[in-house]
């Protein structure tokens, strides 16, 4: 596969997928599953750790920010679990009840639309609160890997709609995207449901019926299509799924 990685991301897909691909394939017990993929997500904070110094001075990311939370974020389904479980321990009955109806307000305002129709309403995240991200420990893979070295320049990507203003840092970026790819194959590859899914719409499922992380458990596609990341230009009807292609067996 051609990833565009430099050698060094490389071998961090590389070592990032066999590892999580092993854990995956040895755990036995269901319920585990999900903090095997908890625990990998600790290895953004090793890669981020990894980065060139003067590469980890120039992220402008301050908590209050909250720019970035302001567009679609695509998913697997484990990282919708692991934000659930995360919801549904540590809020108050109140909070939960609150983003529930956030996320049912997000799913009705996404249906039917297509990703560039989503993108323009700019609506915050239901889990959004004063600027911060209030799952920041349990925060999806494409959260964990958005650095940007211009906060300007990401206020302007909002407002005009278009990402014309190049805020990434490539050291950062590079490591974030080997580290998420290297999971996200490993699920696949694994036989768990490797669609890409809506954050917002999936939560809402997953927070209304429990049924979706028993499908997951048994291998099975977690949400309906209606949380389906759809609608981009060259859309295909498998578009979004990762294929599993034999990179860790
Ligand atoms: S999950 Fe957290 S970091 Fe990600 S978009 Fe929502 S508020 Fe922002």
């Amino acid at each position: 596969m051609s990833t565009g990685f430099s050698l060094e991301e490389e071998q961090l897909f590389e070592k990032t997928g066999g590892a999580v691909f092993e854990r995956l394939r040895k755990t036995r017990n269901p319920a585990d599953l999900l903090g095997v993929l908890r625990q990998a997500h600790k290895r953004f904070d090793r890669a981020y750790d990894s980065a060139p110094a003067t590469a980890r001075a120039a992220v402008a990311c301050r908590a209050g920010c909250g720019t970035c939370c302001h567009v679609p974020v695509g998913v697997q389904a484990h990282e919708v679990f692991i934000a659930a479980e995360f919801i549904q321990t540590r809020y108050s009955p109140e909070d939960l009840a609150a983003v529930i109806d956030r996320v049912a307000a997000h799913r009705a305002a996404f249906a039917g639309r297509t990703m560039d129709e989503r993108a323009a309403l700019k609506t915050p995240c239901a889990l959004l609160r004063d600027g911060s991200c209030t799952i920041y420990e349990a925060r999806p893979e494409t959260c964990r890997s958005h650095h940007s070295h211009n906060l300007d320049g990401c206020r302007s990507n909002l407002e005009s709609g278009l990402d014309v203003i190049d805020v990434l840092i490539p050291e950062i970026r590079g490591r974030m995207f080997a580290v998420m790819l290297g999971i996200d194959q490993a699920v696949a590859e694994v036989g768990f449901d490797g669609q890409a899914y809506d954050f917002g719409s999936a939560l809402h499922e997953a927070l209304t019926d429990a049924m979706c992380v028993v499908r997951w458990r048994q291998r099975l596609p977690a949400f309906p299509e209606s949380c389906r990341e759809v609608g981009q230009p060259d859309d295909a009807p498998d578009a979004g799924v990762i294929r599993a292609e034999g990179f860790f067996q």
